[in-house]
């Protein structure tokens, strides 16, 4: 059984996780209004991994403790531009990071093994997320005009 604490980590973490799946999808929205479809696209595809995210969380509280939901802040609506939205995932995933990190700290503390190992695969996702995060800012950053820009959303879509 988890703990009290362990137990309110996680569930924050699920709320953490639908949160970015939010934000994604408000990405997407904004791609697809910036006439970027392919990046609107990524953007949606990242949205369901992280529904994934907290579906994994989710599963793993309601068998161990309590699953607990509360409310999902709203996610911005406008960026500045399309490379302001990559650089804006590259943060919002190193903040998750640190979360993850926080809960594993919790773990230790706690001396629950079974959720530290629960949460190493989570530690080993946010490196995959923020090395594509990484690689997100760098194509647009690296598309200075109207035909760049096309190419990069058109290999985005491929995603
Ligand atoms: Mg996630």
């Amino acid at each position: 059984m988890l703990n009290e604490r362990m137990e309110e980590g996680l569930n924050k973490q699920i709320v953490a996780e639908l949160y970015s799946a939010y934000l994604y999808l408000a990405m997407s929205a904004y791609c697809h209004a910036s006439k970027m479809p392919g990046m609107g696209h990524w953007m949606k595809k990242q949205a369901l991994e992280e529904e994934s995210h907290a579906l994994k969380i989710f599963d793993y509280v309601a068998a161990n403790g309590r699953a607990r939901l509360s409310a999902i802040e709203a996610p911005p609506a406008e960026w500045d531009s399309p490379l302001a939205v990559a650089k804006g995932v590259l943060a919002h995933e190193k903040k998750v990071t640190a979360m993850i990190e926080a809960l594993v700290e919790t773990a230790k503390e706690e001396k629950d093994a079974a959720t530290e190992e629960f949460l190493a695969w989570f530690i080993e996702e946010q490196e995959e997320e923020e090395e594509s995060a990484a690689k997100l800012v760098q194509m647009l950053s690296g598309a200075q005009d109207a035909q760049a820009l096309a190419r990069v959303d058109a290999e985005l879509g491929k995603r």
